[in-house]
């Protein structure tokens, strides 16, 4: 629970590099009471020294009750961009409790000359062209995929290919398709070595989100370098009508305009 002593509170939906940069501008600040909320997928997250919780809320109701509970000023949404739920859970409680609600959000990467990149909606899509059209289906490829440990049963319907699979936690045996090899690691990481994995391994195809950012672009940087082509899933449709910045330095200073008019509102 926040101290009682800072009487700004805002929770923090984080799980992303963008949260935690905010965190550690947050811990900066006397006057702001933050909490971090992580869903709790990661093992061994690092964690900032301010108040963390860990576990969902419950659905959007149990977020509202959470919200009204611990008396939340403003929910700033950090989570990674394909996390379509927890971002309309936010953005429906926070309507419902009437809590200011910024979403912050690191742009998608772009396409550059030089690269090669095939579009899929969803993941169960990408999977769809693998196993049966006639680009993939029927050549098999040894296809690099980044997509992470939780949403790998869709590949399960294109097992004629060969997967490098790359999370930070070990994906259930259950998930995986017949052919998998497991690396386990995390970002970030850089160019040559990306390069190097992907020739050692034989990589025809990159199999990535769009989650944006700088600490797994590498990955794209080597298959331009290499020629390897990209299907590159494409994010979900955001909230409509939610203001959004992409920088945890942009994010405090919504935070600090929008405190400074509410001390005003209370003078
Ligand atoms: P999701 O599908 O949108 O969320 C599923 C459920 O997990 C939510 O309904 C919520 O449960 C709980 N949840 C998600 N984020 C939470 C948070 N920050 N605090 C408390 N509960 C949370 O999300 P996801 O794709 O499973 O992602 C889970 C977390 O991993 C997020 O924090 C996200 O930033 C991070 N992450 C996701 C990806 C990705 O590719 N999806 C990649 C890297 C990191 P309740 O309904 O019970 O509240």
């Amino acid at each position: 629970m926040p101290s009682s002593s800072n009487n700004f509170r805002i929770l923090v939906l984080g799980g992303t590099t963008e949260a935690s940069a905010l965190c550690r501008d947050l811990e900066k600040e006397p006057f702001i009471s933050a909490t971090l909320s992580l869903a709790g997928v990661t093992k061994q997250p690092h964690l900032p020294t301010l108040s963390v919780r860990i576990g969902g809320f419950g659905g959007f109701d149990g977020l509202s009750t959470w919200l009204k509970t611990h008396e939340i000023n403003a929910v700033i949404d950090a989570t990674h961009p394909f996390a379509a739920t927890m971002s309309q859970h936010a953005a429906t409680a926070c309507a419902v409790t009437q809590t200011p609600l910024l979403r912050l959000e690191r742009s998608g990467w772009q396409e550059t000359p030089g690269d090669t990149w095939f579009h899929a909606p969803t993941l169960t899509d990408a999977a769809t062209l693998l196993a049966n059209s006639p680009k993939w289906g029927t050549t098999p490829q040894r296809i690099f995929l980044t997509t992470g440990r939780k949403e790998l049963a869709p590949f399960k319907t294109a097992p004629q290919h060969h997967y490098l699979i790359r999370s930070i936690d070990a994906p259930a045996p259950v998930s995986l398709p017949p052919h998998a090899t497991i690396l386990l690691d995390r970002g970030p990481f850089d160019v040559q070595n990306e390069a190097r994995l992907m020739q050692d391994h034989g990589i025809t195809l990159l199999v990535s989100k769009n989650s944006g950012g700088s600490a797994t672009y590498p990955k794209l940087e080597a298959t331009r370098l290499l020629g390897i082509p990209v299907l590159m899933i494409d994010r979900p449709a955001a909230c409509p009508n939610i203001p959004t910045v992409e920088s945890a330095q942009q994010a405090m200073a919504w935070l600090r305009a929008y405190q400074a008019a509410s001390t005003r509102r209370k003078v």
